[in-house]
């Protein structure tokens, strides 16, 4: 039964880090990732994270199953977290929280219950948005459209394309936004066109599902947190996907959290109980540990403030990395500036595929598409990385 089946596409971003880990060059360069390293090329253990982890292995636990919707000191304080510890929707128990396996994870959760819940309504993401939007609404059964978003000349939002395809959306359709750090551009609105979008969005009746990968990576965790927010005093449905991989490093833990704002505590207990029913047809439950470390951080005060200041640092080491490539490439005659006001991890750097092909053969390896990952970059590898990008330039 199995012979007529047809290999899959391969994911081009795990393709570059096979090509990356088959070359022999020792002084090779991978910016194609979406992780964050350390000034030091490594993935940090953040320090916040040891020390929950001490404290876990002080307390020995049995491995029980957690509730279907996961650890309840988690959802709480993930809730806090994404809309703020004084926010209506929580005193009024309008926002329902279940643990995910990650970002990802979440997604899913929430493509799962739209399509059960709104089966006809379509999908817009961004163009371009991280690949794998398209593909996991797809399989939740999904027709996925792109709205506006990058503006090559630019290299910043097209915004008016933007405005005006959310204003073209039939009322009900699903609309996918990144809360911060645009994944793959670096592009982000400003607060101002944000107002114009949850304005077009509440007009429009459109069901918008923030996703926050990056909370923290932009401007500050209450920062990043805002447009959550904003959109949650809008009123109306909302949900948004958060994750842990990054801000807590913890990319192999997988932890994220999918919460639903409803109209009413009665709705939300209804949402959640369908929620439950996802999450226990997909996987049953998700897993104790990395819930576990992120709920002792949050809610252990001298942990949480570990974590921002070390949440901070890595905030702060991309912005100078930022500043430096632009710096660096402008002492060579080259104009990036724009990568100093991108945000998040990554930058639509404006390379075309035939210059990343070039970088390639110098052993520095990014996406096809100009997507560099400015926290691969650090103080060793970044004079290697701005002479190479100056040499095919
Ligand atoms: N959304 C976006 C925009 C992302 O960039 C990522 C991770 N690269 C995810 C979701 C998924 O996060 P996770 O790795 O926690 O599944």
């Amino acid at each position: 039964m199995f012979s007529a089946i047809d290999m899959a596409p391969r994911d081009p971003i795990l393709g570059i880090t096979e090509a990356f880990n088959a070359d022999q060059n020792p002084a090779k360069i991978n910016l194609g990732v979406g992780v964050y390293y350390d000034d030091n090329g490594k993935v940090p253990l953040l320090s916040c994270v040891q020390k929950a982890e001490e404290i876990l292995i002080a307390a020995p636990a049995p491995r029980t199953y957690l509730p279907i919707e996961g650890l309840a000191a988690y959802d709480k304080a993930v809730q806090e977290l994404v809309f703020g510890a004084d926010s209506a929707v929580i005193q009024e128990k309008r926002a329902v929280t279940v643990q995910a396996i990650g970002g990802t994870g979440a997604l899913k959760i929430g493509a799962d219950f739209l399509k059960r819940f709104a089966p006809d309504a379509e999908v817009y993401i961004s163009d371009p948005s991280w690949e794998n939007h398209r593909a996991l609404f797809e399989s939740a059964g999904f027709k996925v459209n792109n709205y506006a978003y990058f503006d090559a000349a630019t290299h910043g939002v097209n915004f008016a394309g933007m405005l005006a395809d959310l204003k073209a959306m039939p009322r009900g359709s699903i609309v996918l936004l990144h809360a911060c750090c645009h994944n793959p551009t670096g592009a982000d609105l400003t607060s101002a066109q944000w107002t114009e979008v949850i304005a077009a969005v509440t007009a429009g009746g459109l069901v918008p599902f923030l996703d926050m990968a990056y909370q923290g990576f932009g401007a500050g965790i209450d920062e990043d947190g805002a447009v959550v927010r904003r959109f949650a005093d809008a009123g109306g449905p909302l949900l948004v996907s958060n994750s842990f991989s990054k801000s807590f490093s913890l990319y192999g833990e997988r932890v994220g959290a999918l919460s639903v704002v409803a109209a009413s505590g009665e709705e939300a207990a209804r949402l959640m109980s369908q929620l439950k029913r996802v999450v226990r047809t997909n996987y049953s439950n998700p897993p104790v540990h990395g819930g576990k470390v992120v709920a002792t951080v949050l809610t252990t005060p001298e942990l949480r403030k570990l974590w921002e200041d070390e949440l901070a640092g890595m905030r702060v080491r991309i912005k100078e990395m930022r500043e430096a490539f632009v710096v660096k490439l402008q002492a060579k005659g080259h104009d990036f500036a724009f990568v100093r006001d991108q945000i998040g991890m990554f930058s639509y750097s404006g390379l075309s595929k035939a210059q990343v092909e070039e970088l390639r053969a110098q052993s520095i390896y990014a996406v096809d598409t100009g997507r560099i990952c400015v926290a691969a970059l650090n103080s060793r590898n970044i004079d290697i990385v701005i002479d190479a990008i100056a040499k095919v330039l």
